[in-house]
């Protein structure tokens, strides 16, 4: 029975590293070749659509509808020149992922043939049937239309010859059915309101950018372990399996040597990157065996996301020209460390300077500050809706964990900037600010940037850490759209910072100087933000119980964490900055209780079915044949007390046996009764708070006695690639 899983450790053993062709040019020369940027962009569009055209980019104008007819043409000429045969709108659904309907260049040329055909009219925009996308109620089903419209800030780029068309995808009514369309009015909405502020300091600042940076880590399974494990084809994760002997505790796979199947996987994943734009520039070998970690550098946040997801689905199909399987999920293996996104997210002004970045002039650092402790404060106000953003069926299994950032946001901020927050607490004149503060304290902020990269990294234990210019999400999970998260922060920044600007006009409307006066509001702010700054132990017991003395949002179960999206101040805050309205707020609310169901729905039905295919027929026969054998024993030692010797062990093995098999079987019962009490619910709210409850408690102790099966059933017959099958083998 075991056949298949030893064949494919067999396969897994002899398997090479599959050689990879390496463009011949330097990188720099074949960097974004299947990007339409603003290189192709010369030579493909007359001058003026040009110009027309990266005006609309960088200024995010809209594009006269006349010149989308030359942007089509010259953009399907470049296309075909590249050997495209096909377009497609390019979006980010709901569900994660993205998604795509190819069309190829083709109509009638009413002469019996075809021509290739691309109009404005199907670069800007496509009518599809969202009905089949998630959408949270927001489209009546006689009303199935939705829309995508073309994303002209973030560039098309050609994927398997298709020419593939950043879009946003909108119901008929207008509301965002997508991660990308709140992601862009964010950006909108926090260069406004931080534009405004930066002027303060420094009127010459026209707009401000918010950048993000990623790193996708991500675990390598070969492709023919991953198939005899039909719990990682179908969920992503591993439902079962007992811990290694050995697996992390020596954390020899930590930065250690890549691979060389690994390497010439990545290699070619970098290359492709590469040609399509992507800037990856860090590999590295994470903490858990298997696992491991791509960064680029960081960009415009929009054009990142974009990237983000293209990398996601790029390293899907390179992997399996390796024979390996990617796996992003948050939690694939239990016990062992599991997969996130860290989003490091900064602002930056047109004028070069990184408002998160410690300065070298006065002024400079009192605009630091204020961008400092604007973020704190924003960060405090929604953290709530922080975690509500980053949280899923699959993350939920990593946060908490004594690996992850806890499920309570806070933000670490580092010695040294703890240190002067405290002395802006007790101080009344922007003088400590200074870099050379007349009260006798040297600041010595000049050093601070080189300070802070030095220090500021260590506290791992932090969901949210300045690293010395710029903030690190380390919540998000390793499947998610970054567009959520960055959506959230750039939102409740841009909000936070209006009511800052409000606060200081107000007092230099009463004659207070204006640097007085934000000062006086940053001191304001730097008390009032004190409950989410925390540098201590994320991890420890005690930090819970502070947290909650603080006021900070301890909620845990991922259906009431949802609950934040209906919160008056999220309305709030997205209303007024113009980012999403009401109703948008409450279907995506909707969506993410029904794919929390689904998930949990899923889980549950295939630990059903590899119960009743693999682990009873396996653990049954072992016990029969152990049976068996005591039977012979006693037929055979007439004697009771020499029976009893000789077969002792194999009765208590048996005993353990038939013990787990009915804890098994008797949680396989629960977990179907409770699931089929939830089907019945109707409100999805009630259903996945249903299904978190009772349905996922079950799937833990089902593998709980499933685990020790494991370890005492004999391993000829266990038809289930183990952990160190799956983990080591490489
Ligand atoms: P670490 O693992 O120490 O966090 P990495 O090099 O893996 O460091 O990742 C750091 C990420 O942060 C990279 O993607 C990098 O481009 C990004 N980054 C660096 N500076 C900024 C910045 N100012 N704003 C946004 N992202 C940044
Ligand atoms: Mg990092």
């Amino acid at each position: 029975m075991a056949q298949l899983r030893f064949k494919m450790v067999e396969q897994a053993i002899a398997r090479k590293a599959v050689p990879v062709e390496a463009p011949k040019e330097r990188p720099s020369e074949y960097f974004a070749k299947y990007v339409f940027n603003k290189a192709k962009m010369v030579r493909f569009l007359p001058q003026k659509t040009y110009q027309a055209l990266v005006e609309v980019m960088e200024h995010r104008s809209i594009l006269p509808p006349s010149l989308a007819t030359e942007v089509a043409l010259g953009m399907k000429q470049w296309a075909m020149e590249m050997g495209a045969t096909h377009y497609t709108h390019w979006f980010q659904p709901l569900t994660g992922g993205t998604a795509e309907k190819h069309d190829a260049f083709v109509e009638h040329d009413s002469q019996g043939g075809l021509m290739e055909e691309f109009s404005a009219k199907l670069l800007s925009q496509q009518e599809g049937d969202a009905s089949s996308f998630p959408n949270g109620g927001t489209r009546s089903t006689f009303e199935a239309r939705g829309y995508s419209a073309w994303d002209p800030t973030s560039p098309a780029f050609i994927v398997d010859g298709t020419l593939c068309i950043p879009t946003i995808f909108i119901s008929y009514t207008g509301e965002a059915l997508d991660f990308k369309t709140p992601l862009l009015k964010s950006i909108d909405a926090v260069n406004k309101e931080a534009t405004k502020v930066c002027q303060l300091f420094d009127p010459t600042v026209k707009s401000i950018t918010a950048f993000l940076g990623w790193e996708q880590e991500y675990f390598l399974i070969d492709e023919g372990l991953w198939a005899a494990r039909p719990d990682l084809v179908l969920t992503g994760r591993t439902l079962m399996g007992h811990e290694s002997a050995k697996n992390q505790q020596l954390e020899d796979h930590y930065f250690g040597a890549i691979p060389t199947r690994v390497a010439a996987f990545m290699r070619e994943l970098e290359y492709e990157c590469w040609k399509l734009g992507i800037p990856a520039k860090t590999r590295h070998n994470e903490v858990a065996p298997g696992q491991f970690e791509l960064a680029p550098i960081y960009e415009e946040a929009n054009l990142a996301n974009d990237h983000n997801l293209l990398l996601m689905s790029i390293m899907r199909k390179i992997s399996r020209r390796h024979n390996f399987r990617i796996v992003l999920h948050e939690k694939p293996f239990k016990g062992i460390n599991g997969s996130g996104k860290h989003n490091n997210w900064s602002l930056g002004t047109d004028t070069g300077v990184n408002l998160f970045s410690p300065a070298k002039t006065d002024i400079g650092n009192l605009q630091f500050v204020t961008f400092m402790v604007n973020a704190i404060m924003a960060v405090k106000k929604h953290n709530g809706m922080l975690k509500a953003i980053i949280s899923s069926a699959t993350n939920a299994h990593r946060l908490g964990a004594n690996e992850a950032p806890p499920a309570i946001i806070s933000v670490f901020l580092g010695e040294q900037l703890s240190s002067l927050f405290h002395k802006i607490e007790n101080s009344d004149t922007e003088d400590v600010i200074k870099l050379d503060d007349k009260s006798g304290f040297k600041l010595g902020l000049q050093q601070i940037p080189e300070i802070f990269i030095d220090n500021t990294d260590r506290n791992r234990t932090s969901p949210f850490a300045f690293t010395g210019n710029r903030f690190e999400f380390r919540a998000v999970g390793s499947a998610a759209n970054c567009g959520g998260a960055i959506t959230v922060l750039n939102t409740a920044m841009a909000q936070q910072l209006k009511e800052f600007y409000a606060k200081v006009e107000k007092l230099t409307a009463t004659g207070v100087a204006l640097h007085k006066a934000v000062f006086m509001v940053i001191k304001e702010l730097v008390i009032e933000s004190k409950p989410i700054v925390f540098d201590g132990n994320g991890y420890s017991e005690e930090w819970k119980e502070e947290a909650a003395e603080r006021g900070l949002d301890c909620e845990s179960s991922v259906p009431l964490i949802f609950d934040r999206y209906l919160y008056p101040e999220t309305f709030e805050m997205f209303e007024t900055m113009g980012v999403m309205n009401r109703r948008e707020l409450e279907a995506r609310a909707e969506v993410n209780w029904e794919m929390y169901t689904k998930k949990i729905q899923i889980e549950a039905r295939v630990l059903g079915d590899l119960i009743m295919n693999h682990i009873l027929p396996v653990a049954s026969a072992y016990e029969a044949d152990l049976l068996d054998k005591v039977y012979k024993i006693n037929q055979l030692f007439t004697n009771p007390e020499e029976a009893k010797y000789v077969g002792e062990r194999d009765m208590l093995l048996i005993m353990k046996i038939t013990s787990h098999i009915r804890n098994v079987r008797l949680h396989v019962d629960k977990m179907v009764a409770a699931r089929r009490a939830a089907n019945v619910i109707t409100s999805e709210r009630e259903k996945a708070i249903a299904y978190h409850d009772n349905v996922a408690p079950e799937i833990e102790e089902v593998r709980y006695y499933v685990d020790k099966l494991e370890l005492i059933v004999d391993n000829e017959r266990w038809t289930l690639p183990k952990y160190r099958e799956l983990l080591f083998l490489r």
